[in-house]
């Protein structure tokens, strides 16, 4: 449940397809937040036009059997658990990524980072939380511990971003995460619909960690997601 639609490589609807295959029950379009331009960022009135968009295919339900594609974005954050959206904007979603796109090779620790993001109000899943990429980055440092706790204190997931070179969290971290029964979800990062299939990594991670099914988001029934972004909501606007 994790998948691109500004850069035109695969359509909302033939990833709607894909996810149908393979027999999801839901789908989420995460696509990158204007803040990142590079990568085909989408600002707020795109966003509420690829809604609309959505809209049409979840109505187009008979072609997609029971299949929902939740409204969705990858808001882009700066180092200080900052976005660069509205937050009126993100209310309308579905569901709300948060993740680091700038300052990804610092060497010095980067926890109150992580606890900022966090802390945000406005995301539920902090996604591929260390920015490492395969011979290219090789990832923040944090007190992972303080990190996993915080998020299991506030409810909010953090994400196994399957995509090959990425693979973040990686199983060591998600044993970290498993003793703090903190929640994980699942994204495959997909820009085309055949890499769906990246989520079997994610999968092995979360297997060989032991994590709980009932704390990946991926395995809960739509409306147990529903609920859960909603109660982190609420606490979020409560403790503003
Ligand atoms: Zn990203």
């Amino acid at each position: 449940m994790h998948t691109r639609w500004s850069d035109g490589s695969g359509t909302i609807a033939e990833m709607a397809d894909a996810a149908k295959e393979r027999s999801y029950s839901y789908i989420a379009i995460t696509d990158h937040s204007k803040g990142l331009k590079i990568a085909g960022g989408i600002d707020e009135p795109t966003l509420k036009k690829q809604g609309v968009e959505i809209a049409k295919i979840n109505t187009l339900s008979s072609n997609l059997g029971r299949l929902t594609v939740l409204r969705s974005i990858e808001m882009n954050l700066d180092p200080r658990g900052q976005g660069d959206m509205s937050p009126k904007s993100l209310s309308t979603l579905d569901l709300v990524l948060g993740a680091f796109h700038s300052s990804l090779r610092r060497l010095e620790d980067q926890t109150e980072r992580y606890l900022a993001a966090l802390r945000n109000p406005n995301i539920q899943i902090l996604a591929h939380p260390r920015g490492r990429i395969y011979n290219y980055r090789v990832g923040l440092k944090a007190d992972w511990p303080r990190v996993f706790a915080e998020a299991a204190r506030l409810d909010k997931a953090l994400e196994i971003d399957c995509y090959p070179d990425r693979q973040d969290l990686n199983v060591a971290l998600l044993r970290i995460a498993r003793t703090h029964r903190t929640r994980i979800s699942l994204g495959t990062d997909a820009h085309h619909p055949w890499q769906l299939e990246f989520i079997e990594l994610g999968l092995a991670a979360a297997l060989l960690a032991r994590i709980a099914p009932e704390r990946i988001i991926n395995f809960m029934p739509l409306a147990d997601v529903k609920r859960w972004v909603k109660k982190v909501r609420d606490r979020g606007a409560r403790e503003r």
